[in-house]
Protein backbone atom coordinates (compact mmCIF):
# COMPACT_ATOMS: atom_id res chain seq x y z
CA UNK A 1 0.00 0.00 0.00
CA UNK A 2 1.34 3.41 -0.78
CA UNK A 3 2.17 5.55 2.28
CA UNK A 4 -1.51 7.65 2.10
CA UNK A 5 -3.27 4.08 2.20
CA UNK A 6 -1.45 3.29 5.05
CA UNK A 7 -2.39 6.37 6.78
CA UNK A 8 -5.61 5.92 5.93
CA UNK A 9 -5.66 2.49 7.52
CA UNK A 10 -4.13 3.91 10.49
CA UNK A 11 -6.71 6.07 11.16
CA UNK A 12 -9.46 4.12 11.07
CA UNK A 13 -7.55 1.94 13.88
CA UNK A 14 -7.53 5.27 15.93
CA UNK A 15 -11.17 5.86 15.35
CA UNK A 16 -12.98 2.36 16.10
CA UNK A 17 -10.77 2.66 19.52
CA UNK A 18 -11.89 6.21 20.09
CA UNK A 19 -15.53 6.07 18.60
CA UNK A 20 -15.58 3.34 20.73
CA UNK A 21 -14.49 4.02 23.79
CA UNK A 22 -16.88 7.47 24.21
CA UNK A 23 -19.78 4.75 23.36
CA UNK A 24 -18.71 3.57 26.60
CA UNK A 25 -17.21 5.66 28.63
CA UNK A 26 -18.53 8.80 28.35
CA UNK A 27 -20.94 10.85 28.59
CA UNK A 28 -21.72 12.06 25.40
CA UNK A 29 -21.86 8.05 24.35
CA UNK A 30 -24.82 7.14 26.74
CA UNK A 31 -27.73 7.58 24.67
CA UNK A 32 -26.51 5.88 22.00
CA UNK A 33 -25.49 2.92 24.50
CA UNK A 34 -28.90 3.02 25.69
CA UNK A 35 -30.40 2.95 21.86
CA UNK A 36 -28.27 -0.13 21.15
CA UNK A 37 -29.38 -1.75 24.68
CA UNK A 38 -32.87 -0.88 23.89
CA UNK A 39 -32.72 -2.44 20.61
CA UNK A 40 -31.11 -5.89 22.39
CA UNK A 41 -27.40 -5.59 21.43
CA UNK A 42 -25.12 -7.03 24.80
CA UNK A 43 -22.28 -5.55 26.08
CA UNK A 44 -20.36 -8.50 25.04
CA UNK A 45 -21.21 -7.55 21.12
CA UNK A 46 -20.80 -4.37 21.34
CA UNK A 47 -17.31 -4.91 22.64
CA UNK A 48 -16.56 -7.86 20.20
CA UNK A 49 -17.82 -5.86 16.86
CA UNK A 50 -16.26 -2.56 18.21
CA UNK A 51 -19.30 -0.61 17.96
CA UNK A 52 -18.89 2.77 18.85
CA UNK A 53 -20.24 6.71 18.57
CA UNK A 54 -19.12 9.64 16.98
CA UNK A 55 -20.01 13.02 18.93
CA UNK A 56 -22.53 15.46 17.55
CA UNK A 57 -19.82 17.60 16.88
CA UNK A 58 -18.40 19.64 13.69
CA UNK A 59 -14.45 19.01 14.37
CA UNK A 60 -14.16 16.57 17.49
CA UNK A 61 -12.50 13.61 15.15
CA UNK A 62 -11.07 16.65 13.11
CA UNK A 63 -9.15 17.76 15.73
CA UNK A 64 -8.08 14.22 17.10
CA UNK A 65 -6.82 13.49 13.81
CA UNK A 66 -5.19 16.64 13.50
CA UNK A 67 -3.25 16.48 17.09
CA UNK A 68 -2.26 12.82 16.17
CA UNK A 69 -0.04 14.40 12.87
CA UNK A 70 -2.69 12.76 10.26
CA UNK A 71 -3.16 15.54 6.98
CA UNK A 72 -6.60 16.55 6.88
CA UNK A 73 -6.81 16.61 2.93
CA UNK A 74 -5.74 12.95 3.64
CA UNK A 75 -8.56 12.20 5.58
CA UNK A 76 -10.98 13.74 2.99
CA UNK A 77 -9.93 11.50 0.91
CA UNK A 78 -10.42 9.02 3.02
CA UNK A 79 -13.76 9.69 3.83
CA UNK A 80 -13.51 10.46 7.27
CA UNK A 81 -13.67 14.49 7.32
CA UNK A 82 -15.50 17.03 4.43
CA UNK A 83 -14.19 19.95 3.55
CA UNK A 84 -15.66 23.37 2.25
CA UNK A 85 -12.68 24.29 0.77
CA UNK A 86 -11.84 27.37 2.80
CA UNK A 87 -9.49 25.49 4.92
CA UNK A 88 -11.98 24.25 7.38
CA UNK A 89 -12.71 20.90 7.97
CA UNK A 90 -15.53 18.62 9.50
CA UNK A 91 -16.18 15.33 10.84
CA UNK A 92 -17.87 13.41 8.69
CA UNK A 93 -20.17 11.18 11.60
CA UNK A 94 -21.92 13.22 13.65
CA UNK A 95 -24.14 11.91 16.45
CA UNK A 96 -24.23 8.53 14.91
CA UNK A 97 -23.66 4.80 15.99
CA UNK A 98 -20.86 3.75 14.66
CA UNK A 99 -20.14 0.01 12.76
CA UNK A 100 -16.53 -0.68 11.85
CA UNK A 101 -16.19 -2.10 8.74
CA UNK A 102 -13.78 -4.70 8.95
CA UNK A 103 -11.22 -6.09 6.24
CA UNK A 104 -11.01 -10.07 6.15
CA UNK A 105 -7.72 -9.97 8.54
CA UNK A 106 -10.09 -7.96 11.01
CA UNK A 107 -8.70 -4.39 10.28
CA UNK A 108 -11.38 -1.36 9.99
CA UNK A 109 -11.22 -0.21 6.44
CA UNK A 110 -14.82 1.94 6.69
CA UNK A 111 -17.41 2.86 9.31
CA UNK A 112 -21.27 2.95 9.02
CA UNK A 113 -22.82 5.68 10.93
CA UNK A 114 -26.75 5.08 11.87
CA UNK A 115 -28.87 8.03 13.09
CA UNK A 116 -29.98 7.95 16.71
CA UNK A 117 -32.85 10.52 15.88
CA UNK A 118 -34.48 9.43 13.06
CA UNK A 119 -32.14 11.74 10.48
CA UNK A 120 -31.54 11.04 7.31
CA UNK A 121 -30.10 9.41 5.41
CA UNK A 122 -30.42 6.47 8.15
CA UNK A 123 -27.33 4.86 7.49
CA UNK A 124 -24.25 6.96 6.97
CA UNK A 125 -21.49 5.55 4.99
CA UNK A 126 -17.91 5.52 4.25
CA UNK A 127 -17.75 6.53 0.74
CA UNK A 128 -15.70 4.36 -1.88
CA UNK A 129 -11.85 4.49 -1.92
CA UNK A 130 -8.92 1.86 -3.03
CA UNK A 131 -9.13 0.56 0.60
CA UNK A 132 -13.09 0.71 0.63
CA UNK A 133 -14.53 -1.41 -2.18
CA UNK A 134 -18.08 -2.33 -0.97
CA UNK A 135 -18.51 -4.47 -4.17
CA UNK A 136 -16.13 -6.98 -3.40
CA UNK A 137 -15.92 -6.77 0.88
CA UNK A 138 -18.49 -8.93 3.12
CA UNK A 139 -19.35 -7.47 6.57
CA UNK A 140 -17.90 -9.95 8.96
CA UNK A 141 -16.47 -12.10 7.04
CA UNK A 142 -13.10 -12.16 9.46
CA UNK A 143 -15.14 -13.11 12.26
CA UNK A 144 -18.00 -15.81 10.43
CA UNK A 145 -14.91 -17.30 8.48
CA UNK A 146 -13.74 -20.38 10.74
CA UNK A 147 -17.79 -20.75 10.90
CA UNK A 148 -18.35 -21.26 7.64
CA UNK A 149 -15.65 -23.34 7.07
CA UNK A 150 -16.75 -25.17 9.70
CA UNK A 151 -20.48 -25.41 8.81
CA UNK A 152 -19.64 -25.56 5.07
CA UNK A 153 -22.40 -22.70 5.07
CA UNK A 154 -22.65 -19.03 5.29
CA UNK A 155 -25.57 -17.27 5.80
CA UNK A 156 -26.19 -13.76 3.80
CA UNK A 157 -27.93 -11.07 5.54
CA UNK A 158 -28.64 -7.42 4.48
CA UNK A 159 -27.40 -5.46 7.54
CA UNK A 160 -24.82 -5.15 9.97
CA UNK A 161 -27.71 -5.23 12.80
CA UNK A 162 -28.93 -8.41 11.14
CA UNK A 163 -25.14 -10.08 11.56
CA UNK A 164 -24.95 -8.68 15.00
CA UNK A 165 -28.16 -9.62 16.29
CA UNK A 166 -27.48 -13.49 14.51
CA UNK A 167 -24.18 -13.83 16.35
CA UNK A 168 -25.78 -12.89 19.46
CA UNK A 169 -28.51 -15.46 18.91
CA UNK A 170 -25.98 -18.20 18.02
CA UNK A 171 -25.37 -17.77 14.31
CA UNK A 172 -21.95 -17.26 13.90
CA UNK A 173 -21.67 -18.00 10.03
CA UNK A 174 -23.82 -14.53 9.13
CA UNK A 175 -21.95 -12.34 6.81
CA UNK A 176 -23.64 -8.87 5.07
CA UNK A 177 -23.16 -7.98 1.63
CA UNK A 178 -23.33 -3.35 2.57
CA UNK A 179 -26.07 -2.35 1.87
CA UNK A 180 -25.32 -2.90 -2.23
CA UNK A 181 -26.37 -5.62 -3.47
CA UNK A 182 -24.80 -9.18 -3.81
CA UNK A 183 -21.99 -8.46 -6.61
CA UNK A 184 -20.68 -11.51 -8.77
CA UNK A 185 -17.12 -10.58 -6.36
CA UNK A 186 -18.95 -11.74 -3.24
CA UNK A 187 -20.71 -14.60 -4.80
CA UNK A 188 -17.32 -16.06 -5.80
CA UNK A 189 -16.17 -15.03 -2.81
CA UNK A 190 -18.35 -17.19 -0.90
CA UNK A 191 -17.99 -19.81 -3.32
CA UNK A 192 -14.62 -20.72 -2.61
CA UNK A 193 -15.31 -21.46 1.25
CA UNK A 194 -18.54 -23.35 0.87
CA UNK A 195 -21.41 -24.88 -1.24
CA UNK A 196 -24.12 -23.63 0.54
CA UNK A 197 -25.37 -20.06 1.22
CA UNK A 198 -28.28 -18.96 3.21
CA UNK A 199 -29.75 -15.69 1.89
CA UNK A 200 -31.54 -14.12 4.57
CA UNK A 201 -32.68 -10.77 3.52
CA UNK A 202 -35.10 -8.82 4.88
CA UNK A 203 -39.04 -9.99 3.78
CA UNK A 204 -40.13 -7.18 2.66
CA UNK A 205 -40.27 -6.03 -1.35
CA UNK A 206 -37.21 -4.67 -1.75
CA UNK A 207 -35.15 -7.70 0.45
CA UNK A 208 -37.54 -10.21 -1.41
CA UNK A 209 -36.74 -8.97 -5.40
CA UNK A 210 -33.14 -8.63 -3.94
CA UNK A 211 -32.97 -12.44 -2.90
CA UNK A 212 -34.62 -13.38 -6.10
CA UNK A 213 -31.31 -11.58 -7.80
CA UNK A 214 -28.88 -12.87 -5.00
CA UNK A 215 -30.20 -16.53 -6.07
CA UNK A 216 -29.39 -16.01 -9.74
CA UNK A 217 -25.89 -14.75 -8.80
CA UNK A 218 -25.37 -17.67 -6.36
CA UNK A 219 -26.33 -19.92 -8.84
CA UNK A 220 -23.85 -18.76 -11.69
CA UNK A 221 -20.93 -19.45 -9.12
CA UNK A 222 -22.35 -22.91 -8.71
CA UNK A 223 -23.44 -22.25 -5.00
CA UNK A 224 -26.33 -24.82 -3.58
CA UNK A 225 -29.34 -22.15 -2.32
CA UNK A 226 -31.42 -22.25 0.76
CA UNK A 227 -33.40 -19.23 1.79
CA UNK A 228 -34.66 -18.34 5.22
CA UNK A 229 -38.49 -18.11 6.37
CA UNK A 230 -38.98 -14.87 7.89
CA UNK A 231 -42.79 -13.63 8.08
CA UNK A 232 -43.27 -11.16 5.36
CA UNK A 233 -42.14 -7.57 6.69
CA UNK A 234 -39.69 -9.06 9.21
CA UNK A 235 -35.96 -8.14 9.10
CA UNK A 236 -34.03 -10.93 11.19
CA UNK A 237 -33.17 -8.46 13.85
CA UNK A 238 -36.58 -7.45 14.74
CA UNK A 239 -37.45 -11.33 14.09
CA UNK A 240 -34.85 -12.08 16.91
CA UNK A 241 -35.76 -8.89 19.03
CA UNK A 242 -40.10 -10.45 18.90
CA UNK A 243 -39.54 -14.04 19.03
CA UNK A 244 -36.25 -14.65 20.73
CA UNK A 245 -32.94 -16.70 19.58
CA UNK A 246 -34.04 -19.96 20.01
CA UNK A 247 -37.30 -19.05 17.09
CA UNK A 248 -34.82 -17.51 14.71
CA UNK A 249 -32.65 -20.49 15.15
CA UNK A 250 -35.09 -23.43 14.70
CA UNK A 251 -38.02 -21.38 13.27
CA UNK A 252 -35.81 -19.42 10.45
CA UNK A 253 -32.36 -20.36 9.93
CA UNK A 254 -32.77 -24.53 10.41
CA UNK A 255 -36.36 -24.88 8.37
CA UNK A 256 -35.19 -22.83 5.38
CA UNK A 257 -36.46 -23.29 1.96
CA UNK A 258 -35.01 -24.25 -0.72
CA UNK A 259 -34.44 -21.76 -4.04
CA UNK A 260 -37.57 -22.99 -6.34
CA UNK A 261 -39.77 -23.04 -3.58
CA UNK A 262 -38.93 -19.45 -2.61
CA UNK A 263 -38.88 -18.81 -6.85
CA UNK A 264 -42.36 -20.48 -7.07
CA UNK A 265 -43.74 -18.23 -4.29
CA UNK A 266 -42.00 -14.96 -5.55
CA UNK A 267 -43.09 -15.60 -8.92
CA UNK A 268 -46.58 -14.98 -8.14
CA UNK A 269 -46.64 -11.47 -6.91
CA UNK A 270 -46.80 -11.06 -10.90
CA UNK A 271 -49.58 -12.41 -11.51
CA UNK A 272 -53.40 -12.91 -10.63
CA UNK A 273 -53.76 -16.37 -10.04
CA UNK A 274 -57.59 -16.60 -10.40
CA UNK A 275 -57.34 -15.84 -13.98
CA UNK A 276 -56.88 -18.51 -16.17
CA UNK A 277 -54.89 -16.53 -18.81
CA UNK A 278 -52.32 -15.27 -15.96
CA UNK A 279 -52.32 -18.93 -14.12
CA UNK A 280 -50.57 -20.44 -17.69
CA UNK A 281 -48.28 -17.39 -17.56
CA UNK A 282 -47.25 -18.14 -14.30
CA UNK A 283 -46.69 -22.10 -14.98
CA UNK A 284 -45.01 -21.30 -17.96
CA UNK A 285 -42.67 -19.16 -15.55
CA UNK A 286 -42.17 -21.88 -13.47
CA UNK A 287 -41.68 -24.44 -15.54
CA UNK A 288 -38.68 -22.12 -16.84
CA UNK A 289 -36.81 -21.95 -13.69
CA UNK A 290 -37.08 -25.44 -13.29
CA UNK A 291 -35.52 -26.20 -16.49
CA UNK A 292 -32.33 -24.15 -15.21
CA UNK A 293 -31.99 -27.07 -12.20
CA UNK A 294 -29.40 -29.10 -12.57
CA UNK A 295 -30.67 -32.77 -11.00
CA UNK A 296 -33.35 -34.34 -12.95
CA UNK A 297 -34.71 -35.24 -9.26
CA UNK A 298 -35.34 -32.09 -8.84
CA UNK A 299 -36.86 -31.18 -12.01
CA UNK A 300 -39.35 -33.59 -11.57
CA UNK A 301 -40.01 -32.70 -7.69
CA UNK A 302 -41.16 -29.35 -8.60
CA UNK A 303 -42.87 -30.15 -11.68
CA UNK A 304 -45.40 -32.75 -9.92
CA UNK A 305 -45.77 -29.98 -7.21
CA UNK A 306 -46.86 -27.52 -10.09
CA UNK A 307 -48.82 -30.38 -11.43
CA UNK A 308 -50.86 -30.77 -8.41
CA UNK A 309 -51.32 -27.35 -7.15
CA UNK A 310 -53.09 -26.43 -10.87
CA UNK A 311 -54.47 -29.67 -11.66
CA UNK A 312 -52.63 -29.94 -14.81
CA UNK A 313 -51.57 -33.01 -16.37
CA UNK A 314 -48.11 -33.97 -15.42
CA UNK A 315 -47.16 -35.43 -19.10
CA UNK A 316 -48.18 -31.85 -20.53
CA UNK A 317 -46.00 -30.47 -17.90
CA UNK A 318 -43.70 -32.33 -18.71
CA UNK A 319 -43.68 -32.04 -22.68
CA UNK A 320 -43.50 -27.92 -21.76
CA UNK A 321 -40.23 -28.69 -20.00
CA UNK A 322 -38.46 -30.51 -22.36
CA UNK A 323 -38.90 -27.73 -25.18
CA UNK A 324 -38.11 -25.24 -22.44
CA UNK A 325 -34.68 -27.62 -21.98
CA UNK A 326 -33.91 -27.39 -25.66
CA UNK A 327 -34.53 -24.00 -26.00
CA UNK A 328 -31.82 -23.75 -22.78
CA UNK A 329 -29.00 -25.41 -24.72
P1 LIG B 1 -31.72 -1.03 11.31
O1 LIG B 1 -32.20 -2.32 11.90
O2 LIG B 1 -30.66 -0.37 12.12
O3 LIG B 1 -32.82 -0.10 10.94
P2 LIG B 1 -31.24 -2.48 8.88
O4 LIG B 1 -30.02 -3.31 8.75
O5 LIG B 1 -32.51 -3.16 9.11
O6 LIG B 1 -30.94 -1.38 9.99
P3 LIG B 1 -31.98 -1.73 6.23
O7 LIG B 1 -32.77 -0.52 5.96
O8 LIG B 1 -32.66 -3.04 6.11
O9 LIG B 1 -31.32 -1.52 7.64
O10 LIG B 1 -30.70 -1.69 5.29
C1 LIG B 1 -29.77 -2.75 5.23
C2 LIG B 1 -28.37 -2.22 5.02
O11 LIG B 1 -28.38 -1.34 3.93
C3 LIG B 1 -27.80 -1.41 6.18
O12 LIG B 1 -27.09 -2.20 7.08
C4 LIG B 1 -26.88 -0.44 5.49
O13 LIG B 1 -25.61 -1.04 5.24
C5 LIG B 1 -27.53 -0.24 4.17
N1 LIG B 1 -28.30 1.01 4.14
C6 LIG B 1 -29.57 1.21 4.58
N2 LIG B 1 -29.96 2.46 4.40
C7 LIG B 1 -28.94 3.10 3.81
C8 LIG B 1 -28.73 4.42 3.35
N3 LIG B 1 -29.66 5.37 3.47
N4 LIG B 1 -27.53 4.70 2.78
C9 LIG B 1 -26.59 3.77 2.64
N5 LIG B 1 -26.73 2.51 3.06
C10 LIG B 1 -27.88 2.16 3.64
MN1 LIG C 1 -33.92 -3.66 4.23
MN1 LIG D 1 -33.43 -4.41 7.62
MN1 LIG E 1 -33.30 -3.88 11.00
Amino acid sequence: PSSEEQAILEAHQWLTKLYHHLLRHTKDGKQALAYLHDRGFSDEVINLFQIGFSPLSRDFVAQFLEKKGFHKQVMVNAGLLTTNGNGEYFDRFQGRVIFPIRNPIGKTIGFGGRTITDQEPKYLNSPESSLFRKSNLLYNFDIARSEIRKKGEAILFEGYADVIAAHQAGVLNGVASLGTSLTETHASLLRRYVDTVLVCYDADNAGLSATYKAIKLLKKVGCTIKVAALPYKYDPDQFIQEFGEVKFRTQVIEVANTEMSFIMKFLKKDFNLNLEGDRLHYVEKVIEEIALLHSSVERDYYLRELADEFKLSYDALTQELMSQMRNVQ
